[in-house]
């Protein structure tokens, strides 16, 4: 709850505090962790009269366990824990290659939450646990940037993780946001299943994902678009380890998606995953004119029956908002479309309906006539 929204805050407030939260009557609404140096100055965490404890925040782990079970089946590496949308306000919980790797991004998460469940982050993660606390919003917290084993010894290079039959490399102490998108794990898994035979081009493509997975599934000739050199690399290594060929080109995407159209270059799937063009409302018109030109320039790119599968995983930029782009870049192009499907992220981040903020992934799948 923002500081605006209360009419008495008592001036003692400690950080991390738990504390009750009433209304007006006197009513008790819930109870959450404070930061008096924070613009949320309380994260509920229980409604009513239950107060947080670790049983709770165990309880709350456990529910998060047993429905990724039921929908992911045994799966080694993934997100035990998306936060507010598992109920535990501000904290990121990751397995990666037997590692759990720990990102809270508010006080409270920090230092209420993360020591109550790492006994059981133990547990589940036996070779260690990273505490990987680099995202910028932990600043507007008043916390400090940090990057270290709170527990084992790090690893002496990247890990090692499976999707399905596919090994991808995971650099623990580099990378990008928690060192691998989960968030797209059936995704992939989709442009999979859609590879056979075709030429496909993976632009945005960090250490490969999509572009391994469609030469898994065997796309005729795999093309992946990536501009970080330390993550080009790890596209080749992956490569490599899954017994693939990729072609990497370490370019910019919106430079090359242009030269590609000048060249009149045809593939047969084409695949969108842009870093969040939008970080705010602030960024939005001119997160969707960049959304339409690579969309526009792609869907040019695309043979008859070929395939789109463009991404957004900008915040502010909700589903209405992309489909209207994604729309609007066809009727430009004048390429005539079929939408096969709208997803959203993996099932280890649930979408909860309550905060909108969780709803961040779209995938729109298209295909060309
Ligand atoms: N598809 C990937 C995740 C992509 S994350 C997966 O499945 O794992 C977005 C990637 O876009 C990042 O690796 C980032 O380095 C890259 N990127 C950002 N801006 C870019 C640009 N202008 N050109 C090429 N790559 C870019």
């Amino acid at each position: 709850m923002f500081r605006g929204e209360f009419k008495e805050v008592p001036a003692d407030l400690a950080p991390s505090e738990i504390v009750r939260v009433e209304d007006q009557r006197g009513h008790v609404v819930g109870a959450g962790y404070a930061n008096p140096a924070s613009g949320i100055l309380v994260r509920i965490l229980t409604r009513g009269g239950e107060l947080p404890s670790q049983e709770w925040a165990e309880a709350q782990l456990l529910r998060a366990l047993s429905r990724r079970a039921e929908r992911l089946g045994d799966v080694a590496d993934l997100r035990l824990v998306h936060a507010e949308a598992d109920g535990l306000p501000g904290l990121v919980v990751e397995r990666i290659g037997g590692y759990g790797v720990v990102s809270p991004d508010a006080l409270g998460a920090e230092q209420i939450l993360m020591p109550w469940l790492l006994p059981a982050i133990e547990k589940l993660a036996p070779n260690g646990t990273i505490l990987r606390g680099i995202a910028p919003v932990r600043r507007k917290e008043g916390m400090d940037l940090r990057l270290e084993m709170l527990r084992g010894t790090p690893p002496a290079g990247p890990v090692v993780i499976h999707e399905e039959d596919i090994r991808y490399e995971v650099d623990l102490f580099g990378g990008q946001k928690t060192g691998h998108y989960f968030d797209q794990r059936e995704n992939r898994a989709l442009c999979r299943s859609l590879a056979a035979g075709r030429r496909v081009l993976d632009v945005f493509s960090y250490t490969g994902g999509f572009a391994i997975a469609a030469a898994l599934g065997g796309a005729s000739s795999v093309t992946a678009v990536e501009s970080s050199e330390t993550a080009v690399a790890a596209i080749t290594r992956n490569a490599a380890a899954n017994g693939v060929d990729v072609a990497v080109r370490a370019e910019n995407a919106f430079d090359l998606l242009r030269q590609l159209v000048r060249e009149r270059a045809a593939h047969d799937l084409v695949v969108l995953d842009p870093p969040p063009f939008a970080r705010g409302k602030d960024h939005l018109e001119a997160a969707l004119r960049a959304y339409k030109e690579i969309n526009l320039r792609a869907m040019r790119l695309l043979a008859p029956g070929g395939y789109l599968l463009t991404a957004s995983c900008s915040h502010a930029v909700s589903l209405g908002d992309f489909l209207a782009v994604v729309d609007d870049a066809a009727s430009d192009a004048g390429v005539p479309l079929t939408r096969i499907a709208v997803r959203g992220p993996a099932p280890d981040h649930p979408v909860r309906v309550e905060v909108p903020e969780t709803d961040y992934l779209h995938l729109v799948v298209l295909q060309r006539d």
